[in-house]
């Protein structure tokens, strides 16, 4: 494994910073600090996308056939890096590295045709309904049914923890269109306008205050057909080719890196017995304890990037990336939430942290936001399949037990 960045990597990367530097509109890095890794939502989403779709960088990830740019795996890596850096909001993940590449690989043209240039374009923002009030770690229990009636399916049930539904404009949803067969075989990929009548959301406020998540209620929901993506009963495969095609996006390193440096800013800033935060040696120690696990998880992610032949399934492989991954992304939100000592405490409501300039006289800028961070970060451990669920695999398919 040669994991030097060459002339060409770093030429590139001084690319992206100039074109980040020019482009990203003034607004956004202060407000995606604030709103957070979840919450910054559809709005600042897709405006970013739309600058970068200009640019021809929309959809890095992607085969150039679709749209996608080409690059080299270390490429996206280090266009990845410089954006989290700037503060840039995150990519569309839903679109971009969930139902995108099950469209381009198991669509029709019609479908491709139809939805792949609206994603590019940053158009239209995507929920995921996969998970069901008893059909979370065990998702092939779900019990969403989808009833062919003449050219529409009729869909009736209940997902739950769609995160963003409230500002979405589609919805890629799990359904069981056969119950009499084994449960993963009945079950398929469908594509819903979330507009569609028989559609009612159910907001959930979750630990942090804010407003991400939602109870999605689908009643006699009539959706076309053609709207179904591959053969009724592939949709538990497109699950897995999921996790094979993203198998570095879930160890959120470059997410950790940025926020690792905002906690390192904090305690140089704080104060602690007449001296900065930073000088303090039980402090510093746990930064630098941290910092190693991030390069540590770091040097693995450029690994599996540089397609380093593993001897084990690349399944496990994620599993290991994203038990660590959502570890450590725990793990600097509860350093800064330390370093800022009793500041805190202070509650910004979900309005505060929207307006910039609503911050009490005299409370440091980057006090906003870093509790709410704290707060819902302790779901990263939950979302995307447990900790315990991924040792399970690892378990299972890396050393067979
Ligand atoms: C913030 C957030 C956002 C989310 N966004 C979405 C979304 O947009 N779309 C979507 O479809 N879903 C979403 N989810 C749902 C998420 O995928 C599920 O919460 C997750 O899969 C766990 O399922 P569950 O909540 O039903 O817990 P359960 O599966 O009921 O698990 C409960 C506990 O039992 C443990 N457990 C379960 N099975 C096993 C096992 N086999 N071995 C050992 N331990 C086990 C779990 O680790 C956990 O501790 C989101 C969740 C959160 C918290």
């Amino acid at each position: 494994m040669d994991l030097t960045i060459s002339p060409e990597d770093e030429a590139f990367r001084q690319e992206v910073r100039t074109f980040i530097r020019d482009n990203l509109p003034k607004h956004l890095p202060r407000e995606v600090l604030r709103l957070g890794y979840l919450a910054h939502g559809a709005k600042r989403v897709l405006e970013w996308g739309k600058i970068l779709y200009k640019k021809g960088w929309a959809a890095p990830p992607w085969p150039v056939e679709y749209g996608g740019t080409g690059w080299t795996d270390m490429q996206r890596h280090i266009f990845e890096e410089e954006c989290w850096k700037a503060d840039a909001p995150m990519i569309a993940m839903g679109a971009l590295s969930l139902v995108g590449p099950v469209i381009y690989t198991f669509g029709t043209p019609e479908l491709k045709a139809k939805f792949l240039p609206l994603i590019l374009r940053g158009e239209i923002f995507w929920a995921q309904g996969f998970s069901e009030p008893n059909a979370g770690s065990d998702l092939a229990s779900l019990k969403t049914t989808a009833v062919l009636d003449g050219d529409h399916y009729v869909v009736n049930g209940s997902k739950i923890w769609t995160s963003g539904a409230h500002f979405a404009d589609w919805g890629f949803f799990l359904v069981r269109t056969d119950s009499t067969v084994k449960a993963q075989k009945g079950i398929s990929f469908l594509l819903i306008d979330m507009k569609t009548p028989g559609i009612t959301l159910r907001p959930i406020v979750s630990i942090d205050g804010m407003y991400h998540l939602n109870q999605t209620f689908l009643d006699n929901v009539r959706v076309p057909r053609e709207n179904l993506v591959g053969e009724p009963g592939q949709g538990w495969s497109f699950g897995k080719f999921l996790l094979e095609n993203e198998r570095t996006g879930s160890a959120f390193i470059n997410y950790t890196k940025r926020e690792w440096a905002k906690a390192r800013d904090i305690a140089r800033a704080e104060m602690k017995n007449g001296k900065p935060l930073i000088e303090d040696p039980e402090f510093s120690r746990r930064l630098a304890k941290v910092q190693i696990e991030i390069q540590a998880l770091e040097y693995s992610v450029l690994r599996v990037l540089s397609k380093e032949k593993s001897r084990y399934d690349s399944i496990a492989v994620a599993a290991v990336l994203k038990l660590h991954g959502s570890d450590l992304h725990q793990k600097v939100t509860e350093l800064q939430y330390d370093a800022l000592g009793d500041k805190a405490l202070h509650h910004f409501t979900e309005a505060q942290l929207e307006d910039p300039d609503s911050d009490p006289p005299g409370m440091p800028d980057y006090v906003a936001g870093r509790t709410a961070e704290y707060l819902i970060s302790r779901a990263a451990t939950i979302y995307g399949g447990s900790q315990q669920v991924q040792r399970g695999i690892i378990a299972k398919l890396a050393f067979g037990l």
